[in-house]
């Protein structure tokens, strides 16, 4: 068969979770919390079920939902989205970010992406017949905005962000994005912008999104996912918001790809939103567990990265293991059962930087079974 996709295979996140499933391994692989989201959220989408919210929401998603995401990016990035034109609900951030390529991206176009990139980006920006442009990252895991600017070609259509970052938890500061903003208006390019961990962010600081920098904002579309500010990675809901005339070809796309997204989780998020504090206190409770994990590897031969946004945490393993990234995370899962995810899965060419990558997203029991099992490796 020809395939559209042939360097394509599992992503890396089913292959690690079934392993763990199978060695009855503390799963910290693929990122969802093991935790139950808030009851009230529960109560809200039964409530939504049980009151006739059950047939097609609007092409756009409920409009309750779209005006309360409008509202929170006013009020903590200052950019008004008309939520009628310019706000639309996904089935995820995932679906939102590979209809924005298809929608934005023709046939021949190059995609500048950052490298580690998440694995969905390539191949949606191939399947739009465009070529990824891979930018690697420094060895600290910070962007080396020389190299993303002299990367761009006459072909460049766009660029992807993702701040914070997965896999590496940097985060883009004030200053990137005025860098960022340079570039893109020097070269007129549209921004792709992932902010799906956008209310995980640690230590204090803000959360930079695109859509707070004006000259960004009019060129941007920006994603985020309930699914990981709820703790509902199942739920499959996401937002994007972007100027009328960018969200008018997402649209587009969006109707034959989803056509609408499921009208009764819309209905429950958008009442569990009308109180800000149950996303406003989320770095909050992720630092918790991020100073919990971190505290308890710093007692193994593991060596840390630093960790400013996301659930995840990456970890150094050159003084346990010469094996590969893939082998070592195999051999961790099974030997030692604790499931991790190699950074490999994150670079196109074979990169062995004996990195891989924890997701703390987990109850404090989790964790502390987790490093329990790590402390043998000292
Ligand atoms: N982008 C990034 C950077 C992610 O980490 C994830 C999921 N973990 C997604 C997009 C996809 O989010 P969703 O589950 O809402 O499709
Ligand atoms: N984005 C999650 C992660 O990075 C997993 C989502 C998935 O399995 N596609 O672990």
């Amino acid at each position: 068969m020809r395939s559209r996709l042939p360097n394509v295979g599992t992503t890396i996140f089913t292959v690690m979770s079934a392993l763990a499933n199978r060695s009855s391994a503390v799963n910290l692989g693929q990122g969802f919390p093991d935790f139950e989201p808030d009851s009230e959220l529960l109560d809200a989408v039964n409530a939504a079920m049980r009151s006739g919210h059950n047939q097609y929401a609007p092409l756009n998603g409920v409009a309750a939902l779209r005006e309360a995401v409008a509202e929170k990016i006013s009020v903590l990035y200052g950019h008004r989205y008309d939520p009628e034109t310019e706000v639309m609900i996904t089935a995820g951030a995932t679906q939102a970010l590979m209809t924005a390529v298809l929608a934005l991206v023709h046939p021949g176009d190059e995609v500048i992406v950052l490298e580690p990139v998440y694995d969905s980006y390539i191949p949606s920006i191939e399947l739009a017949g465009a070529q990824a442009i891979r930018v690697p990252m420094t060895s600290a895991y910070r962007v080396d905005w020389d190299r993303v600017a002299s990367a761009v070609s006459p072909k460049t259509r766009a660029i992807m962000v993702n701040s914070p970052h997965n896999p590496s938890g940097m985060i883009l500061r004030e200053a990137e994005l005025r860098i960022l903003e340079s570039i893109v208006l020097r070269h007129n390019l549209l921004v792709i912008s992932d902010e799906v961990y956008e209310h995980m962010i640690f230590d204090g600081e803000p959360h930079r999104s695109v859509s707070a920098f004006p000259a960004l904002a009019e060129r941007a579309i920006v994603v985020s996912s309930f699914g990981k500010t709820f703790h509902v990675t199942g739920w499959k809901v996401g937002s994007v918001v972007a100027p009328r005339e960018i969200m008018a070809e997402f649209r587009k796309v969006h109707q034959f790809n989803v056509f609408v997204t499921n009208s009764v989780m819309q209905v429950g998020l958008s009442a569990y939103m009308q109180n800000a504090e149950r996303y406003l206190t989320l770095p909050q409770f992720y630092q918790r567990k991020r100073d919990f994990f971190r505290q308890g590897l710093a007692k193994t031969p593991f060596r840390l990265y630093p960790c400013e946004g996301t659930f995840f945490q990456l970890v150094d393993y050159s003084a346990i293991s010469t094996q590969s990234e893939l082998d070592f995370c195999k051999w961790l899962t099974t030997e030692v059962g604790v499931a991790a995810i190699p950074m490999s899965a994150f670079h196109q060419d074979p990169v062995e930087n004996k990195t891989i990558r924890f997701c703390f997203a987990k109850k404090e029991e989790t964790l502390t079974r987790a490093l329990e099992r790590l402390a043998t490796l000292a």
